[in-house]
């Protein structure tokens, strides 16, 4: 039965994977060794030390492989938030003699949103460009943005909340003829569709291990060869004076771990896979379910996210009402939700507060099924159906009704 597992126990449905993705157990099996029986600090000259210093150079390797990078280029940091602060930041404080305008978006993560913010408080001037309605960004407008006091470029690569993947290759063209630093937040793609550093065109592009079955606590920013950075973390003279502090080995081993498992997950065609269960999802709420609206693009998003609005219903009373039902999704960004503001990114497609408030996000991993999917289709309508009936909003709804 739906939601029920054997002797009715609740089978639980995770469908939260944009917020956070399980640690694979591939991934806690090649970390295990590093807390308890490799435990050396890789910069100790002793063997231990050198086992430590082998790993961490071996997963920088698969890091690397992943995104087309050289090995040199990768540098390990504490999670996707800090390598978009040390990308924006770094970029920032080395190269302000040269100027003090950034570019970026108004749909950006808050990693990237509040390193902006912070920058302008301190004599830097940033543009947040529009996007279209369903989140695309035109590079004619980063092209008209550029000054000549343009340091840096920063958009992200697909939209957390809604899916929406960025024409990144199209504004790296735009980004390199005014010979200007290009960063992209990578965190809800890497692993998850195929990425090459050099087709894309970025000089800087951060990811994240918890999104892709690796642990919490670790990261990536890519840097290319040459970039002119200033570091955020001082101290020792870890990741080539980039960042400094004893290197998180266990954490930097499941990041490697993990690269190299979604490199084979995308081989093995995960993406097709995802694409027909997203697709599943949308086509039959939306044909089920009246008053719904699709954010994002429906075909340039991200293989597993699906995000709808409902109109007549708080986005927080669905979520209570899936988690009752054993299904994990959400509403806005796992960082934003405890809010009630709507989300900014909702906002600038174009929704009215009251329209964004419905919103739900339901994103698919490498562990779900159809079976799944289709629970998730038997149970969403009545419960749309029943927060409706109880909803303050009543009155216009039944009169909208089709
Ligand atoms: N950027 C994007 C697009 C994200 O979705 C997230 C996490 O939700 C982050 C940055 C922050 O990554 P982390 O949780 O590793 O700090």
């Amino acid at each position: 039965m739906c939601g029920k597992g054997v002797n009715g126990f609740m089978k639980r449905i995770y469908m939260d994977h944009a917020a956070t993705t399980p640690t694979d157990n591939e991934v806690v099996k090649a970390m295990e060794p590093y807390f308890t029986q490799k435990y050396g600090n890789p910069n100790s000259i002793h063997s231990f030390g050198q086992e430590a210093r082998d790993a961490v150079e071996e997963a920088r390797k698969k890091v690397a492989h992943l995104i087309g990078a050289n090995p040199s280029e990768i540098i390990f940091t504490g999670g996707g938030t800090e390598s978009d602060n040390f990308a924006i930041k770094g970029i920032a404080w080395a190269n302000q003699k040269k100027g003090n305008h950034i570019i970026t978006s108004k749909i950006e993560h808050h990693a990237v949103l509040h390193s902006c913010q912070f920058l302008e408080k301190h004599g830097f001037r940033v543009t947040y460009l529009p996007v279209d309605k369903y989140g695309l960004i035109d590079p004619d407008n980063v092209k008209k943005a550029i000054t000549d006091q343009t340091i840096l470029v920063t958009i992200m690569h697909a939209n957390n909340e809604i899916g929406a993947i960025e024409p990144i290759k199209e504004i790296g063209k735009v980004v390199k003829e005014a010979g200007i630093y290009f960063h992209t937040d990578s965190v809800q793609t890497v692993g998850h569709i195929p990425i090459d550093v050099n087709d894309l065109g970025v000089d800087m592009l951060s990811m994240s291990g918890h999104k892709l079955y690796g642990p919490n606590g670790v990261g990536v920013l890519y840097l290319r060869k040459g970039t002119r950075i200033d570091s955020l973390i001082g101290g020792g003279s870890q990741e080539k004076n980039r960042r400094a502090g004893t290197e998180n080995v266990a954490g930097i081993v499941g990041m490697g771990k993990a690269a190299e498992l979604a490199e084979k997950r995308l081989v093995q065609g995960e993406e097709d896979k995802l694409i027909k269960l997203r697709d599943r999802l949308i086509k039959e709420i939306t044909e089920k379910v009246d008053h719904v609206l699709l954010n994002g693009h429906p075909k340039k998003r991200l293989p597993g996210n699906v995000n709808l609005c409902f109109e007549f219903i708080e986005g927080e009373s669905m979520l209570l009402n899936l988690d009752m039902e054993g299904v994990a999704a959400s509403s806005g960004s796992a960082c934003t939700s405890g809010s009630l503001e709507p989300s900014h990114v909702l906002l600038a497609i174009g929704l009215p507060p009251e329209i964004a408030h419905g919103s739900l996000r339901l994103t698919l991993g490498k562990d779900n099924t159809e079976e799944e999917v289709e629970c998730v289709i038997d149970i969403l309508p009545k419960i749309i159906e029943k927060l409706r009936a109880l909803s303050p909003f009543k009155g216009s709804w039944e009169g909208l009704k089709k």
